[in-house]
């Protein structure tokens, strides 16, 4: 009973993990919400049921039965504070999770061990998924396959404004490589971008980075 006297030193590498699950998840978990019972109940079989269901999403099961996802730590951030009865550490982790085909969600969760906290980052990351509004919209590649964006979209977080742009085929990701990780798990494989502010925070940079991802979603949702 005192596993929590053991102190874990793990730092947080920034190896990708599978979050997959197979076979166990769907034995044990008894969904609690309504959402998860019509997905445990096969009402709900994909993901566009579950977002046109338009349901909350709060157990992180209903992601993971319905699509693998791979998570990356962007950033890990230590924060000392001394107290009257010593020092207190404390981290803030954000990740990403996604299935490198248009599926991406952004966490962020606090706690004293980096371990345990980074698996509630993955957690919330799985509760904030959304679809990446992929595409060819460079006009110099016109392949039709959704290798890069359908346009240009813009994200901010603090003083960081990121702009991402369609490009073609070949290019790579241009863009800083602490957010490559976002764009891979997005599925683009082609991009160009510019930030304004300090980019050095990758927390503020990852997040705008998100952000940008999450308007070109919204151009396309906007209609229906
Ligand atoms: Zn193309």
């Amino acid at each position: 009973m005192s596993s929590g006297a053991r102190r874990s030193t793990r730092r947080a590498g920034r190896a990708r993990r599978s979050t997959r699950r197979a076979g166990t998840a769907t034995g044990a978990w008894v969904p609690k919400t309504r959402l998860g019972k019509k997905v445990v109940g096969g009402e709900i079989k994909s993901l566009d049921e579950l977002f046109a269901s338009n349901l909350p999403l709060k157990e992180p099961e209903i992601v993971n039965l319905l699509l693998e996802l791979e998570d990356e730590v962007i950033d890990v951030k230590i924060v000392q504070r001394m107290t009257d009865s010593g020092r207190r550490m404390t981290s803030r982790v954000a990740v990403v999770v996604g299935n490198g085909d248009g599926i991406l969600g952004f966490g962020v969760a606090k706690g004293k061990e980096v371990g345990p906290t980074i698996q509630r980052a993955v957690e919330h990351a799985k509760l904030n998924i959304f679809e990446v509004r992929r595409g060819c919209g460079s006009w110099e590649c016109g392949c039709g396959r959704p290798h890069s964006l359908a346009m240009k979209s813009i994200g901010k977080c603090g003083s960081v404004e990121v702009t991402i742009k369609p490009a073609p085929r070949g290019v790579g990701l241009v863009i800083g490589s602490n957010v490559k990780p976002i764009l891979k798990l997005a599925g683009i494989e082609d991009i160009w971008s510019f930030a304004r502010g300090n980019t050095q925070c990758t927390f503020n940079f990852a997040k705008a980075t998100v952000d940008a991802l999450r308007n070109s979603a919204k151009i396309k949702g906007g209609a229906t």
